[in-house]
């Protein structure tokens, strides 16, 4: 078919992502139907609004009594699917059965990249000639082919790398916008108005189990620990999917020298010809490495100039925060743009003009002379403990929906920085007993409450475990949503909760 698309298309979910690929496939002439067995007033209004476009979207209970998510629209050629859909789902079964392929947005997206430069040059080619102008001199200045794509997977610190990235892109001066995970459906990016130069792209492991076909220029796996593991069935599962990401890279293949497991991918990855793999550690890099000397990023894995050895990039105090991970996640970011061909000059510039998202180890305020931080995005243990090796001695707060997740290693690790623990939520419980036996001696808080005044209280056990100097970190490692309508919600009701604290201290 027309862009190398089948004629009648199915779409698992209406959700953004779902709605997205509905909307631009059938722009492009697919006939599409979208199925979802939720049916519930928002359900209802956006299938009303796809309606108009002349999309079918089967919703709930069929009339057969099937569930509209769960059975194959008769001539489905192609699957696309919704991130958050099990992979043993009845929908994909039959789709195997029927011989049809599934496949994500972000493979789509990957497909239609060629459509995207051919449809800005017919817009533009129509414009001008509504102009009675002619379209070469704009087609000039745009550049021949789509954006290559340099992509970011990983546990813990995507969303901030793929930001740090994008940052740094633009400051090299190239057109570019971080997508994936993030911002616009990356659909729309592709189809959209906008050519870029290149684009930082944020994957999950759901997006990369269903884009078989995607070849980045360059690709980086910041961290592996155990996560969705539900999802995926086990880790050797979700680690083959992170590890997709490697497969057809044509320069650069970035690890993480301190997680052996990535590095494994990169070994165990498809590449083309002369694609290099590339190390970023927090040590002094050795060939082929980014690393740290003495305060500064330094790169000798892409050294423009013969004389030396390493090139010097920036330096620690320009990462924003410039706590061990993120200063990991700055070296991954600058590894890529390196790959890219950026100078040294603009990852300085990018890692200064970045600023990390709310609620990602983000100062809050120093209420007699301690500092409160919000990394409420600290949802799972490994990102809890990456936080909490960047502060001490630390206050801190934990607890919430633990997802199957164990605390030992976690708190053995970070014992000896803790003046104290003040525990929230559902799964506290876990958390006491792995301090009881890794930190016995460190006082706890527990507070046995789930009720939207627990923050406040929180903050204020906080406050009097720590002395001058101390942080209290929310840390929660753990899902929000005992408590909280999301993250976002748990991080404004600590900061919230510390401005409070603060008005009364004056
Ligand atoms: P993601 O998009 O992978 O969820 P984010 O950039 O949103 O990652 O960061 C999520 C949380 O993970 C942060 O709040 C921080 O606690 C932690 N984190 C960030 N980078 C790293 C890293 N490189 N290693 C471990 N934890 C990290």
């Amino acid at each position: 078919g027309r862009y190398g698309l089948p004629g009648r298309i199915t779409v698992a979910g209406l959700g953004i992502s779902g709605i997205s690929a509905a909307r631009a496939l059938a722009g492009l002439g697919a006939t599409v139907t979208v199925v979802d067995s939720g049916d519930g007033d928002a359900h209802r209004a956006k299938a009303a609004e796809l309606a108009e476009l002349g999309i079918e979207v089967r919703l709930g209970h069929l009339p057969d009594g099937a569930r509209a998510g769960e059975t194959l629209p008769e001539g489905t050629e192609l699957v696309v699917t919704s991130p958050g859909w099990q992979p043993g789902s009845p929908l994909f079964r039959a789709a195997a059965e029927a011989g049809v392929d599934v496949v994500g947005d972000v493979e789509i997206a990957w497909r239609l990249r060629g459509a995207g430069v051919e449809l800005r040059a017919a817009r533009r080619a129509a414009a001008a000639a509504d102009a009675g102008g002619d379209a070469d001199a704009d087609a000039e200045r745009t550049p021949a082919g789509p954006a290559e794509w340099l992509a970011i997977t990983g546990t813990n610190g995507k969303t901030t790398t793929t930001q740090m990235l994008a940052s740094i892109l633009k400051a090299a001066g190239l057109k570019t916008a971080a997508v994936g995970n993030i911002g616009t459906p990356i659909i729309d990016v592709v189809l959209g108005e906008e050519q870029y130069d290149v684009l930082a792209v944020e994957l999950s492991s759901y997006q990369l189990h269903w884009a078989p076909s995607l070849r980045a220029h360059s690709a980086a796996v910041l961290n592996l620990a155990p996560d969705h593991l539900d999802w995926h069935g086990s880790m050797d599962a979700y680690a083959a999917d992170k590890g997709r990401i490697y497969e057809g890279n044509t320069v650069a293949c970035v690890y993480n020298v301190a997680d052996p497991a990535t590095e494994k991918l990169v070994e165990n990855a498809d590449v083309e010809e002369g694609c290099r793999a590339i190390g970023f550690t927090l040590g002094a890099p050795g060939p082929s490495m980014l690393g740290v000397v003495d305060g500064i990023l330094v790169d000798r894995a892409f050294v423009e100039n013969r004389q030396k050895n390493a090139q010097e990039l920036a330096e620690v105090k320009d990462v924003n925060p410039p706590a061990p991970h993120n200063i990991a996640n700055a070296l991954a970011a600058a590894a890529l743009a390196r790959a890219f061909g950026v100078a040294p000059r603009a990852v300085r510039d990018g890692l200064r003009d970045f600023r990390p998202d709310a609620h990602r180890v983000a100062f809050v305020d120093e209420v007699a002379g301690v500092t409160y931080i919000d990394d409420s995005k600290a949802t799972n243990t490994h990102a809890a403990e990456a936080s909490l090796a960047a502060f001490e001695p630390v206050v801190w707060i934990a607890g919430g929906l633990a997802k199957g997740a164990t605390f030992d290693e976690l708190v053995a690790t970070s014992a000896k920085r803790l003046r104290g623990v003040v525990l929230i939520g559902a799964d506290r419980a876990l958390i006491a007993e792995a301090l009881a036996r890794h930190a016995p001696e460190v006082p706890v808080v527990d507070l046995d409450r789930t009720d939207t005044g627990a923050m406040l209280a929180a903050v204020r056990e906080a406050a009097r475990l720590a002395e001058p100097g101390d942080t209290v970190l929310l840390a929660p490692a753990c899902a929000s949503m005992d408590m909280f309508a999301n993250y976002n919600k748990r991080g404004d009701a600590f900061a919230d909760a510390v401005r409070e604290l603060a008005a009364e201290s004056e």
